[in-house]
């Protein structure tokens, strides 16, 4: 792949490069920059270079970079007490999980280090509640085109054979379905189902919504056949949307029996949580499931402050997110090539003709951060904090990036 000349590293850069090269599980395909520091919603690299940055860190850096008030809980609590084991209480878990149990509708919490952890112990609250009815509930239902995480579990319930297929054999039980295919669920859930697996928008699927009607009808049949409803709210949830949740969208809104947090919870410490209602909670007794790190004092008090601060950023998310939308639509006519842009509140894809790395490699060289997934949809997570100027200033950017593009390219 053709590299434009402003992404050729400078020396320091090229030298880490090299370093990795050599040192590291080659697991990723990084772009050539060094990052250095950040400032709210922009990025600056080694070379003195800055970028505005439309991913946070893929959807983790919900308040920008550097907040104050972020530094300043950091500063004090890691001052005091940074981990002290769940053998022991803090000042935060606690209220953390008051707060989590209050804004989803409700009521228990376990704290995990990322997302794919929350999953893997929403999974074994799912076996756990089944097999206690039957031992052969162990049934999972999941969406084709899902992403859920990279451990085994977490992967058995991925509907993405690109992640899957190196590590098979996986979980057995797991079935998978089209999204919003109500016949398909219909067919699928039954007694032996012990849980239904959903993202409200598929993130890594490339921005895709469910329908109310389809989440709807899963959670209906879950109730039938005594089944949890899971939500993955991992990338869509905790304000990107514009609400708490995503599935709160919805009029009237779906309740998860499970509802699965991570991304910006702390702000780029690693803090997961699953937050479930009292049946689902029950499932897991005391020495049934646990974890050293998760839940630590600094991580929770720092997601407490970024609660505090998301009642703040909620109508600000739906209205710059909206205007961005607009922006894009109008922008998306000039280009033949764009099929479609969509999303909700800060959430959104542009999905084109054809495979977009090169389009974020030429961004980048502009001096925007974005990222291609599912291929052909470019995607948009940028930082709750981001002004209708520098909404101006992505739309500018992006604009002249897509000018550059040869159509048809010559790839296709
Ligand atoms: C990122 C993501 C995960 C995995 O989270 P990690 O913190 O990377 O383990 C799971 N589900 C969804 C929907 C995600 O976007």
């Amino acid at each position: 792949m053709a590299s434009s000349p402003a992404l050729v590293p400078d020396p320091h850069t090229q030298a880490v490069l090299e370093l990795e090269q050599q040192y590291l599980i080659q697991t990723y395909a990084r772009f050539p920059v060094l990052l250095r520091r950040g400032k709210g919603c922009w990025l600056y690299d080694a070379a003195g270079r800055k970028y505005l940055d439309l991913i946070s860190g893929i959807g983790v850096n919900a308040l920008g970079h550097a907040h104050p008030r972020i530094l300043r809980v950091l500063r004090e609590q890691a001052a005091l007490l940074v981990h002290c084991s769940n053998l022991y209480y803090h000042d935060y878990q606690g209220p953390l999980a008051r707060r989590l149990a209050t804004i989803s509708g409700l009521q228990r919490c376990f704290f995990t280090n990322s997302g794919t952890e929350a999953i893997e112990g929403a999974l074994k609250i799912a076996r756990a509640h089944g097999r206690r009815q039957a031992p052969e509930k162990v049934q999972i239902l999941a969406l084709e085109n899902s992403f859920h995480g990279r451990t085994l579990g977490a992967l058995s319930i991925t509907g993405q054979p690109k992640y899957r297929a190196d590590f098979e054999p996986l979980l057995p039980g797991v079935r998978f379905i089209p999204r919003n295919d109500v016949g398909a669920l219909e067919r699928t859930v039954g007694p032996e189902t012990a849980a239904i697996v959903l993202e409200w928008i598929q993130g890594e699927g490339g921005i895709y919504p469910l329908e109310p009607v389809f989440a709807r009808r899963a959670r209906e049949l879950a109730d039938q056949h005594n089944a949890l409803l899971i939500l993955d709210e991992i990338q869509c949830g905790l304000g990107r949307t514009g609400r708490h949740f995503a599935y709160q969208m919805a009029d009237p809104p779906v309740l998860p029996d499970i509802a699965v947090v991570a991304k910006p919870l702390a702000c780029g410490l690693p803090l997961g949580a699953i937050i479930a209602n009292e049946k689902a909670a029950a499932a897991l007794r005391s020495g049934m499931h646990g974890s050293t790190f998760g839940g630590g004092a600094l991580a929770c008090r720092v997601a407490l402050e970024f609660l505090d601060i998301l009642e703040e950023l909620l109508p600000a998310i739906h209205q710059t997110g909206g205007q961005f939308r607009v922006q894009l639509t109008e922008m998306a006519r000039h280009f033949g090539f764009v099929r479609e842009v969509r999303g909700f509140g800060l959430m959104i894809g542009i999905e084109l003709d054809f495979p977009c790395r090169n389009i974020v490699e030429e961004a980048l060289a502009e001096g925007l951060l974005i990222n291609c997934t599912h291929d052909k949809v470019i995607r948009l997570l940028p930082p709750y904090v981001i002004s209708e100027t520098e909404v101006d200033r992505a739309v500018k950017l992006l604009t002249r990036v897509l000018k550059k593009v040869k159509y048809p390219p010559e790839s296709a």
